[in-house]
């Protein structure tokens, strides 16, 4: 049964599984784009209509409709029970299923969190005792205070230091494997992955350290080295200096984004807070959604040199389909040769952020790196900037900022908006059209009666498919509306709230014992556009809108009604006049 698994529990395992690995060792997965598809195992066919998203946690077929979670799949491919599903996915991330709740869950994430949390502290001791580590912080202004604010510390040489300490028995050493800290040989020995390095705990959002970011201090290559990805650590989520962005500022206005730890430590050290780095990787939508939901301002800072520019583009690139009206993406380019944290120790904090300040624009940066490109003073150099311009407009969502930007796009070519904004219209690949058909279909009722209920279908099904969309919404903006299903969409609001990085695979996790899970699978299961463009926050939000005016036309036709019948009180006659009806 599944409640002797506490929730929280299969939550985290589900939050933390890998459902393409899950599949992948059953079933022979190819990746296309975002997800991954394959011969369904449930039906026989000889085309793919088996897609996998690992993003959602969730597996569909188009064929013949079979869907569900990494558990599901376990349950129904391999005829498994729940509890045997969940005691498989749990063993692959080497962690043990508490049995009831009476019993303290340890023994799984938590005891992983415990162990980072122990080798932290150590790595911290070690480096009091390693004069050459302490020597290079000094050597890069890196003061005590600050080295204990980030928890900086020290990975020994040596081979098997957390080994020898934290790996006495098997358990133990598998524990040190799952959170990437040994590397086990193909003769079944292990050995230290970080080795004479200083250490900088990664923190999630929480604060827990979930990895390390390592530099070396002798010549070992490489000179920066992370934790491999984990079942804690995952880099395309996570940003290092974000915890403790937030520990120091209580009101972050803008987020600085760096190549680097010793960046984010060295702006740290000079009194600038507000920086982040991503961890070996470009920044990717899940970083951007992340620092959106935190503030409107996100610079992006880099080399004034040609590796520099080109990682900004790629940030370009990447942060167009996060623009809105309101929000502010920039780019500061130091001169030639300079990192944030040289920077910043050979002039001051102030000359930093001026350069913050005066950061670039992400419309400027476009079309400054476009027009050089091509050759503007020729009529076809305009037409190819022209050209160059489609397919990043096109990432770009609908709004005041993307036609502001069409418009300067319009003066450099020497046209007028609206026609180039036909031109780039025009030849749109296909897949985008379809996507856009598709919106449509969401948003248009079906024919007859009011479609209210089809509207609380809506946002549960967007919010089931974008979970993230919901953490904003206002749930007592639904106080008043009855329609049949909005319980269970407050419900599913709320469970958001409370547990933010809940995916589409948790939330059908939660209501796996519950009468309306079957139904909540089904609207998993349905197609909806994965444009991205598409705004599902936007779309949710103005679900719940309609819903609201809803409410209130119920609640106003209650009162008329009442009204009529002369048994209107003093209170209801207030609230209908405050509705916008006087009533005589
Ligand atoms: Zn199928």
């Amino acid at each position: 049964m599944s409640g002797l698994i506490p929730q929280h529990f299969i939550d985290e395992l589900i939050a933390r599984a890998d459902i393409v690995e899950v599949l992948g060792h059953r079933i022979q997965l190819k990746k296309a784009g975002r997800e991954f598809k394959a011969c369904c195992p449930f039906h026989g066919e000889k085309t793919p209509s088996f897609t996998v998203s690992p993003a959602k946690g969730f597996y569909h077929c188009f064929g013949c409709g079979a869907h569900g979670t990494a558990i599901s799949f376990l349950m129904e491919h391999d005829h498994l029970t729940f509890v045997e599903a969940v005691e498989s996915v749990a063993s692959m991330l080497g962690v043990d299923v508490p049995r009831d709740e009476s019993q303290r869950p340890t023994r799984k994430f938590d005891e992983l969190f415990e162990l980072t949390r122990k080798i932290e502290l150590d790595f911290q001791a070690q480096l009091k005792n390693h004069q050459p580590a302490v020597d290079y912080l000094k050597a890069r202004g890196i003061d005590g205070a600050t080295a204990k604010r980030f928890g900086i510390g020290y990975a020994p040489s040596g081979w098997s230091h957390l080994l020898d300490k934290f790996g006495t028995s098997k358990e133990a050493t598998e524990r040190l494997l799952a959170i990437g800290m040994i590397i086990r040989k193909d003769n079944g020995q292990h050995y230290d992955r970080f080795r004479d390095r200083l250490m900088f705990p990664i923190k999630d959002s929480r604060g827990r350290t979930i990895g390390f970011g390592g530099r070396g201090l002798g010549n070992d290559e490489p000179k920066y080295l992370n934790s491999p990805e984990t079942v804690l650590f995952h880099k395309g989520r996570e940003l290092y200096g974000l915890y403790e962005a937030r520990q120091a500022l209580r009101n972050i206005e803008r987020l600085v984004v760096v190549e680097g730890y010793m960046d984010v430590v060295g702006l740290a050290r000079h009194g600038i807070d507000y920086a982040t780095a991503t961890l070996g990787t470009a920044t990717t939508d899940e970083h951007l959604n992340r620092l959106f939901r935190i503030c409107d301002e996100i610079s992006f800072c880099f080399d004034g040199d040609r590796a520099g520019r080109a990682a900004a583009w790629r940030a370009l690139e990447n942060a167009l389909p996060q623009i809105r009206d309101g929000r502010q993406i920039r780019f500061v380019f130091l001169p030639d040769g300079q990192d944030p944290d040289s920077y910043v120790q050979e002039n001051d904090a102030s000359a930093f952020e001026k350069e913050v300040h005066e950061a670039v624009p992400l419309s400027d940066f476009l079309i400054n790196e476009l027009c050089a490109q091509v050759d503007m003073s020729s009529v076809d150099g305009r037409a190819r900037l022209a050209e160059l311009a489609k397919p990043l407009v096109s990432r770009i969502p609908a709004g005041v900022y993307k036609e502001l930007l069409i418009e300067r796009l319009a003066d450099s070519v020497g046209l007028s908006a609206s026609k180039l904004d036909t031109i780039l219209a025009k030849d749109v690949p296909a897949t985008r059209q379809d996507k856009q058909t598709a919106t449509t279909r969401l948003r248009s009722r079906p024919q007859g009666g009011t479609g209210k209920p089809s509207i609380v279908r809506r946002a549960i099904t967007l919010l089931l498919h974008h979970p993230e969309a919901a953490r904003k919404l206002h749930v007592e903006r639904l106080a008043g509306v009855t329609k049949p299903g909005t319980d269970l969409l407050r419900d599913l609001i709320e469970t958001v709230h409370a547990e933010p990085n809940m995916s589409t695979a948790g939330l059908l996790e939660r209501y796996r014992t519950h009468e309306e899970g079957r139904h909540l699978g089904k609207l998993a299961a349905v197609e909806i556009p994965t444009a991205e463009d598409f705004d599902a926050a936007a779309e949710l939000t103005d679900c719940i809108g309609q819903l609201e005016l809803a409410g209130e036309r119920e609640r106003i036709s209650f009162l008329i009604e009442k009204e009529r019948l002369s048994s209107l009180s003093d209170d209801e006659r207030g609230e209908l006049r405050g509705l916008g009806r006087s009533s005589a």
